[in-house]
């Protein structure tokens, strides 16, 4: 579908600007960030005018002590963790696309990956957002604090897939460590955290081979978890009992598998 006008943004008043003309003129309007949304939400209209945020592309700022990152729309999501790493930070949401598609498109499909299994989705990592609505006034919803006091107006924008109107700002949640997809070592430590293993289990773990260590990985844990239906505290018990059962079974090939190298090394 080729659409009547493409509008390439590069600020949030000319974003409101071009909505405020659509809604006097009675044109439709469809908001693009990287046009990789599945559900086909982008796709633009053949009268109407497609308002592309992809320039604006600018992380506004990162202030780790608050743990807060301001970004414009465009921002590739995988952009963040990339600013916030040198500050011992990550962005959490992580869709398989999370190379090439933008915030604004994660925030309007309220997009999730691996990590959303423990952290949950983009809806609790953003704070706040400026967002142009479809009569051209320009708001913002949400605030820094980590409730927010009133209706849920943030939530309702969140997955609305650009419905509600165009983000043109949003304040992001920075987690504290390490994306573990990019840090195997990360995701040990983290793994022994998280299933309350002893260290030193979990070392013996990763040295068989470094298999069972992959096995008690949060993520692994968490789905497993979730598959048998155990949430919560119930949950917890399970990843715990799970993760000590494979940090045993670990020591237990490590000490069959001394036992026989001493053997064959006494025996003629
Ligand atoms: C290979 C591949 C893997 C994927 N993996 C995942 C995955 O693991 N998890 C997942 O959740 N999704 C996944 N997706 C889907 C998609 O990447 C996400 O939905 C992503 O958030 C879309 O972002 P985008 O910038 O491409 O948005 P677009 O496709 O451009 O737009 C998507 C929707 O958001 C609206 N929108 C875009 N920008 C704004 C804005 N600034 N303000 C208001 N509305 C806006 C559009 O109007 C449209 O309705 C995958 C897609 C692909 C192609």
């Amino acid at each position: 579908m080729v659409p009547g006008l493409v509008v390439l943004a590069t600020d949030s008043d000319e974003v409101q600007a071009v909505v405020a003309l659509c809604h006097e003129l009675g044109v439709p309007f469809v908001a693009r960030g990287s046009g990789t949304g599945l559900s086909g939400g982008a796709l633009p209209h053949s009268e109407g005018v497609l308002v592309v945020l992809s320039q604006m592309r600018r992380i506004l700022d990162v202030d780790p002590v608050a743990q807060r990152a301001v970004v414009q729309p465009g921002v590739i999501n995988l952009d963040v963790t990339a600013a916030a790493k040198p500050h011992g930070y990550y962005y959490a949401p992580d869709p398989s696309s999370q190379q090439i598609c933008s915030i604004g498109g994660n925030v309007a499909e309220n997009s999730g990956g691996a990590h959303c299994l423990e952290y949950g989705f983009t809806t609790n990592h953003v704070l706040s957002v400026e967002l142009v609505a479809p009569d051209g006034s320009r708001t913002r919803l949400g605030t820094t604090a980590p409730d927010a006091p009133g209706y849920d107006l943030l939530g309702t924008v969140i997955g609305s897939e650009g419905t509600l109107g165009v983000v043109t700002e949003a304040t992001l949640k920075l987690t504290q460590g390490t994306a573990e997809r990019d840090d195997p070592s990360a995701l040990q430590v983290t793994a022994a955290g998280q299933a309350g293993l002893d260290p030193a289990l979990m070392a013996a773990a990763n040295s068989s081979g470094g298999v069972l260590g992959k096995m008690v990985s949060p993520q692994n844990l968490a789905i497993a978890a979730a598959a048998v239906g155990m949430t919560g505290r119930e949950g917890d018990l399970f990843r715990k009992v799970v993760g000590w059962s494979l940090g045993f079974l670990a020591l237990m090939c490590l000490l069959v598998l001394g036992q026989t190298t001493v053997l064959a090394w006494m025996l003629p």
